[in-house]
């Protein structure tokens, strides 16, 4: 069997041994209701209100400003719906980017059909947004700002402190989806004028099924899901103790090892990227060269299709992801990479490559000589390149 080299930890990472250990009691010893009344409920809650504090010290948000919801998904559905609902009397309208994740976008969607009118700005080549065109499309009615933190396709860090500034200089509402960015990257909702921030334990060596909403205190929230009293009256469902736990310690774990982390990423990510650019030729790097999350490197080959890349690497053991989508049996290329300007037959070829603690060079070089030799092969096969080696084009 070939060996395995996992180069998609932007889609979920593994659970770290220590995590691990923080859940495995939940499940057989400690296992109770954290909202029954009798003593052995008391570890279950202990642990809830232990993760609550680990994951709200990692953004400088107070517990009691944080529920535990399924995941990203969930939080940033919560987050639309909810501001849309409970702030109706005052406007209708929302502004978000073309580049969130479709979390976002397809909720923005939903709520375009209730009667809501939805802003989509627009990003530049490298992915960030222009604060003079979100300044501008702020209107009266204007009730939310959501722009995710950093892009889950390109990485590209959107400049969350000046948005937030923006927002709350217009008594704008300002959510920001954090998924990939938190427990990777600094974050402090004070320092940043966050009001709320989606997040996912499964993008830091946590479980999955597992993230929470903050939401800052005197918002009005409605809930997402009716039922039970959990989570202050605002989620109902009973708490996930196991995942919650995990979730705690893999905060915990990442606010103890962030700088040290994302500086070995940093150089790892750049090796990979100065080989790939300097080695493969008509290659291209997607999203900011800098401003980027430490271990994403996403690229872009011209004549060749990213699927027919992944299905090669994934013959030797290697795991990555391209951004498209398959779309009633087509192909769509991703809508990052079309909302950064990229043409549809160069969007096609994107590969996203992303790291984590345990990658290690030797794996990235394997990874760059047998990509060499794909996208050789690959490329003698394509009528697009024939034609560009004859005409030039
Ligand atoms: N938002 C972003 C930016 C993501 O990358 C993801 C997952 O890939 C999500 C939201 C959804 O999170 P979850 O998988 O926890 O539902």
């Amino acid at each position: 069997m070939n060996r395995q080299i996992y180069l998609d930890n932007a889609a979920t990472t593994k659970i770290n041994e220590e995590v691990l250990n923080a859940m495995l009691p939940h499940f057989t010893q400690t296992y109770a209701n954290p909202s029954a009344i009798y003593t052995f409920a008391g570890e279950a809650k202990k642990a809830v209100d232990t993760a609550r504090t680990q994951t709200a010290a990692l953004i400088n948000a107070a517990p009691e400003e944080l529920y535990f919801t399924s995941g990203g998904t969930e939080s940033d559905n919560w987050a639309i719906k909810a501001v849309a609902e409970a702030y109706r009397e005052k406007g209708r309208h929302i502004i978000t980017t073309k580049i969130e994740h479709h979390a976002v976008l397809h909720t923005c969607q939903y709520l375009e059909k209730q009667g809501c009118e939805v802003t989509y700005l627009d990003v530049d080549e490298t992915g960030a947004i222009s604060l003079d065109a979100l300044q501008s499309a702020i209107r009266p009615d204007t009730v939310l700002i959501s722009v995710m933190t950093a892009n889950n396709e390109i990485g590209t860090i959107e400049p969350i402190a000046q948005i937030g500034a923006i927002a709350h200089e217009h008594g704008v509402l300002f959510h920001t989806d954090a998924v990939q960015a938190y427990g990777h990257l600094a974050l402090d909702v004070e320092a940043m004028h966050i009001d709320l921030l989606s997040a996912s334990a499964h993008k830091l060596n946590g479980p999955k099924g597992v993230g929470f909403l903050y939401v800052r205190k005197g918002i009005k929230l409605p809930p997402l899901l009716h039922g039970g009293a959990q989570e202050r009256n605002r989620r109902a469902g009973t708490l996930n103790v196991a995942g919650i736990a995990g979730f705690g310690k893999a905060a915990e774990l990442a606010a103890a090892h962030m700088e040290e982390k994302a500086a070995r990423e940093t150089a790892l990510r750049d090796h990979l990227i100065t080989r790939i650019l300097s080695e493969i030729p008509y290659c291209r790097l997607n999203g900011h060269p800098t401003d980027r999350l430490s271990n994403n490197a996403n690229f872009c080959f011209r004549f060749i299709e990213g699927e027919s890349l992944l299905i090669l690497l994934d013959q030797l053991g290697i795991c990555a992801s391209s951004g498209s989508a398959c779309t009633s049996g087509a192909l769509e290329p991703s809508h990052v990479l079309l909302a950064i300007g990229l043409p549809h037959e160069i969007a096609h070829g994107s590969l996203r490559l992303t790291l984590s603690d345990e990658t290690t060079q030797e794996e990235l070089d394997f990874v760059v000589d047998e990509l060499k030799k794909i996208v050789d092969r690959l490329r003698v096969m394509s009528p697009l390149y024939e034609d560009f080696m004859k005409n030039g084009r």
